[in-house]
């Protein structure tokens, strides 16, 4: 079958497109003709390497995905039929620990994500645990659908299970522009949140405001803009949330913007992830830091729902085809998008 891979660690350039086998599945699995996939920033820390990751070479990259059904494992019971549209969770517990039994499959010592330590979506056929499949509705159309998953799951946790946030708070999204962004943008909204956003152009802010943002902040015109937020914006109150997935370059303003009580959740640092804290901010306003990493099964389960039926709508910024893999990787790592960057297979 005709896949998007790596045969060796190293650069975008590595990533090859050409025939690999196509997978086999177990008697837990289902396999799907992929019909659209879309891009992660795994897909580049993938593509690099780290100490720790031994792939098995050629290693397709992908981790979101919509398609058909082409073919279902022996003992799948759940009511899946040859032909069903659907979308994948992309988080893979091993399904038998105690962590996964509870339903916490991303606290699994053995849990991964899809393109990550196994064969992604970046195919024309993928394999995933059942269990890792929901069906979609004819009418919901197969980009939006691989635009959704990993965003909305981690969006979801991040603001939901995680800070717990509340009709009415001050949510602060620090440097927008990726699909979680618009999806926590959304997800505040949904809670009746005022959301303020950062974000690096004026092509950005636009764009967050179209997507509902109540207000958008362009930090390059405007670097001190935390002065703005605290006195005109909270009314010398403060931030109730922040979504602070930036690190090193944000974290110290994250925290000097809380109001005493505030919470601030993170689920990764794209400017990287050391920050010489004020530790006495933190004890003396009483604050409270989550960590938050993709999602359970149950979670994902109730977001998709919400997707599926209109209440969120996945942001789509380009689509690239299958044999453009290398120009859609290098437009992510350039930051230039805004939503989702989507692969046609
Ligand atoms: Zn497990």
């Amino acid at each position: 079958m005709k896949a998007g891979y790596i045969e060796n660690h190293g650069s975008v350039e590595n990533i090859k497109i050409g025939d690999v086998d196509t997978p086999k599945i177990g008697n837990l699995d289902i396999l799907i003709k992929t019909e659209f996939a879309a891009l992660n920033h795994l897909d580049l820390f993938v593509v690099q390497g780290w100490p720790g990751l031994n792939l098995k070479m050629p290693h397709v990259l992908g981790s979101d995905g919509s398609g058909t059904i082409k073919e279902i494992g022996s003992d799948v019971n759940t009511g899946f039929n040859v032909g069903d549209r659907v979308l994948i969770n992309p988080g893979i517990g091993c399904g038998q620990c105690s962590h996964c039994l509870s339903g916490r499959q991303n606290f699994c010592s053995k849990f991964s994500i899809l393109g990550e330590n196994q064969n992604g979506t970046y195919a024309e056929y993928v394999k995933v645990p059942s269990s890792n499949v929901i069906k979609i509705p004819d009418s919901y159309p197969f980009d939006k659908a691989a635009a959704a998953p990993l965003t909305f799951l981690t969006a979801w946790r991040m603001l939901v299970t995680q800070a717990q946030i509340k009709s009415g708070e001050y949510v602060l999204i620090q440097g927008a522009s990726g699909g979680v962004a618009t999806a926590v943008i959304q997800i505040a909204n949904f809670f009746n949140a005022t959301t303020i956003v950062t974000t690096s152009s004026e092509e950005k802010v636009a764009k967050a405001k179209e997507i509902g943002a109540d207000h958008v902040i362009n930090y390059k015109q405007n670097p001190k803009y935390a002065k703005e937020v605290f006195k005109e914006l909270t009314k010398k109150n403060g931030i109730d949330l922040v979504v602070d997935s930036v690190g090193t370059a944000t974290f110290n303003t994250s925290l000097k913007l809380l109001r005493p009580g505030g919470r601030l959740v993170t689920c990764g640092a794209t400017t990287g992830p050391k920050a010489d804290l004020n530790i006495s901010a933190i004890f003396w306003k009483q604050l409270k830091i989550f960590g938050s990493t993709m999602s359970n099964n149950q979670e994902f389960q109730d977001v998709m729902k919400l997707v599926l039926n209109g209440k969120f709508s996945p942001v789509i910024d380009k689509v690239f085809k299958l044999e453009e893999l290398q120009d859609a990787e290098r437009y992510l790592g350039e930051a230039k998008q805004f939503g989702k960057v989507l692969i046609k297979i």
